[in-house]
């Protein structure tokens, strides 16, 4: 027989023994969620910075959301894409009419295979214009994070992720983010295809692009022939106080990429192709068999509309600098960080040369204080917390913060 065992330490026992070891989570086990607060099966709660990784943007229990996902689940589940179904249908006109640069769009199911896909489109875009597989360079950028697919850990210019895995596919090159001089001496060499980045860096450290680099590389696209793909699977769908991260910046991307917060928790992912891409890959070219599934559609048709509206969108704005300002109170008075950055709802804490490398140990301190919140390398704390996060929740989510890093300080 299998233990009923149900305790915290005999679940998560359980992990240790059967799950590939890929993961580390803090040793707590979440059983359910309401607004920006969860409870572990101990039934202690926690105000939730961390949003499952920037995914929870409507928080959790969402009534629309759990009325889309249960109206849909007595309907149909799964249908695959040789026939319609209207979720998938209706998203995609949504998501182009939300998006302006966008003619269409490819559903998939998580963010790697967004990017996976956008790199095959960059790479059949560049095949159409004749030139050969030694041309369809892809530059990205140190620090940047892609996915964990092949491709899109040889996109991602951080060593760590690719450690083990060569031969890694050819055709990616790596530029340090924010450097536009670079790039221009890269386009010198005629073989770039397309230039591939995050408006804000999220597992790099919570790094936004600086202002006019954005621009800048859309007018290097342009003088060299190559196209901008946008990844804004962390910073997009409202997450910096636009729908759309690169709003920001007023480019046009020919590609954008989402995933996490497009199905507030239901597995989903998009690629949204503009004019100069959006009839390069035809009939046969690319597929996937859940990619566009009635549940995850119907309860991203829902996000979409909630996570455009001006009510969630100043919230952002609002709940921003409530949190940087509950921030910078806290380190003037403990003096953890050295910089506190980001844009809207996705804030970095970059912690003090005294404390470099410590950001997991300050994640258990606030695990223990009723508080999660994530990293971005060791030495940053990251904030996203749902953009539906209300006062009460945030001011109680500073204090146990301002608690845990008490406690760890005084360690
Ligand atoms: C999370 C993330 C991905 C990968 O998404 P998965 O759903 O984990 O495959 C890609 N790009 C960025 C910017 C991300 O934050």
């Amino acid at each position: 027989m299998h233990s009923q065992d149900s305790s915290a330490s005999s679940l998560i026992s359980l992990g240790k023994r059967y799950w590939l070891p890929v993961y580390k989570p803090r040793e707590l086990v979440l059983d359910h969620g309401k607004g920006s607060r969860v409870w572990d099966t101990d039934g202690r709660d926690y105000i939730d910075f961390g949003a499952g990784i920037a995914v929870n943007a409507l928080g959790h229990q969402d009534p629309d959301l759990l009325a889309a996902l249960t109206a849909q689940a007595h309907k149909l589940w799964h249908a695959s894409n040789v026939f319609y179904t209207e979720p998938a249908l209706r998203l995609a006109e949504e998501l182009v009419h939300a998006a302006h640069f966008a003619e269409r769009v490819f559903l998939c199911n998580s963010g790697a295979e967004a990017n996976e896909a956008a790199i095959k489109l960059v790479r059949k875009w560049a095949a159409a214009q004749g030139r050969g597989p030694d041309k369809r360079v892809i530059v990205t950028f140190r620090g940047s994070f892609h996915g964990r697919t092949l491709a899109t850990v040889t996109a991602t210019a951080q060593p760590k992720y690719q450690e083990g895995y060569e031969p890694l596919p050819a055709g990616f090159r790596y530029l340090d983010f924010n450097d536009a001089d670079a790039l221009e001496k890269a386009f010198a060499g005629g073989d770039v295809a397309a230039v591939m980045l995050e408006p804000v860096q999220g597992e790099g450290g919570v790094v936004p692009a600086a202002a006019g680099f954005l621009k800048r590389v859309r007018e290097l696209c342009d003088a060299h022939g190559a196209l901008l793909v946008l990844d804004e699977i962390q910073c997009g769908m409202g997450r910096t106080g636009t729908l759309f991260a690169h709003a920001h910046d007023h480019v046009t991307p020919d590609i954008v990429t989402l995933a996490k917060a497009l199905g507030c928790g239901m597995p989903i992912g998009a690629m949204l192709a503009g004019p100069k891409v959006a009839e390069v890959m035809q009939y046969g070219a690319h597929g996937t068999t859940f990619g566009g599934n009635p549940l995850a559609a119907a309860v991203a048709r829902v996000a979409l509309r909630k996570l455009a509206s001006a009510e969630v969108l100043m919230n952002v704005e609002r709940q921003s600098n409530d949190l940087r300002a509950g921030l910078l109170h806290i380190n003037h008075e403990l003096h953890l960080f050295d910089e506190i950055r980001g844009r809207g709802l996705m804030i970095g804490a970059v912690l003090a040369a005294a404390y470099k490398g410590r950001a997991g140990e300050i994640l258990d301190h606030a695990a223990a204080h009723g508080l999660l919140v994530l990293q971005a390398g060791p030495d940053v704390l990251r904030f996203v917390p749902p953009l539906t996060i209300d006062d009460r929740e945030m001011a109680e989510g500073l204090e146990r913060l301002r608690a845990a890093l008490g406690a760890f300080t005084a360690a």
